[in-house]
């Protein structure tokens, strides 16, 4: 007798494309500040007699692309670290209403008057989570709307709870230039820009809205992302103020 046993692959496949996308993805962005700062180390050994101007300005570069490595290795590790995360460890009560506020804050700080600012906060909202994952999140958005927002532009942040009180709904909403219709279903994939020279020239690594969809989701959210091209934009998310994934199965009677 002849046994036929099939499995279909292409999930697998699939998964490896992933991977190797994103190894190649990883490596491109490394390998071109690397390549910037190899190529100034190269000149100073060459040149060691460099006029003390030049030198300070090849100085000042090197150190510009060496902070966009590690704040792209701080985007992967936040990353990884919320794709391994256990929500039934550390978590922490954390006061919602007063992170916005401070990130709000910040927010103004970084547009430095460029945009105007219209922040309405409920106070006293709590959620269970990590302090330091949910400030990274955030403030991607946040900062987000003031980098890709011209002078002059509006920024409205708001945080409610429902009307039933079981979710707290925050939103970023800008009337910068708006992000095509083709784009905004790939915005939250690693790496994805809609433009790269932008997004670096900024300071960006292409991870923020990646690391925001995988907080969310860890907090039992999703995150919508409404936009029209040359009106602005809208990113918003609700979770729960209880979030069921974070129930303590060790205590849960079963
Ligand atoms: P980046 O580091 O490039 O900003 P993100 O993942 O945070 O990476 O964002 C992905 C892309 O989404 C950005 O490159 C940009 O093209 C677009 N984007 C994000 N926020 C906005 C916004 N408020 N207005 C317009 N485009 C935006």
């Amino acid at each position: 007798d002849l046994l036929l046993v099939s499995q279909d692959i292409t999930p697998m496949e699939k998964l490896n494309q992933t991977r190797s996308d994103f190894i190649a993805n990883v490596s491109h962005e490394l390998r071109t500040p690397l390549t910037v700062i190899n190529g100034f180390v190269e000149t100073m050994q060459d040149l060691p007699n460099l006029p003390a101007d030049k030198r300070e300005q090849f100085l000042a570069l090197m150190k510009k692309d060496s902070d966009r490595m590690l704040t792209l290795l701080d985007d992967l590790l936040t990353l990884s670290r919320l794709e391994n995360f256990d929500p039934t460890h550390k978590l922490q009560p954390i006061n919602l209403s007063a992170l916005v506020e401070q990130l709000s804050q910040e927010g103004m700080t970084l547009s430095g008057g460029k945009q105007t600012f219209d922040t309405v906060i409920e106070p006293n909202l709590w959620i269970q989570g990590v302090q330091l994952d949910l400030y990274n999140a955030l403030s991607n958005l946040v900062f987000n709307a003031v980098r890709y927002n011209p002078e002059g532009g509006h920024i409205a942040i708001h945080l409610h709870s429902s009307d039933n009180a079981a979710n707290a709904r925050f939103s970023v909403t800008d009337n910068g230039p708006g992000i095509a219709a083709e784009h905004i279903p790939r915005l939250t994939e690693r790496f994805y820009r809609v433009d790269a020279g932008r997004s670096r020239a900024s300071g960006g690594t292409g991870l923020g809205l990646a690391i925001v969809k995988q907080l969310v989701e860890l907090m039992g959210g999703k995150i919508t992302i409404e936009s029209e091209l040359g009106h602005g934009s809208c990113f918003q998310f609700a979770v729960y103020l209880a979030p069921p994934v974070l129930i303590d199965t060790d205590k849960a009677i079963t």
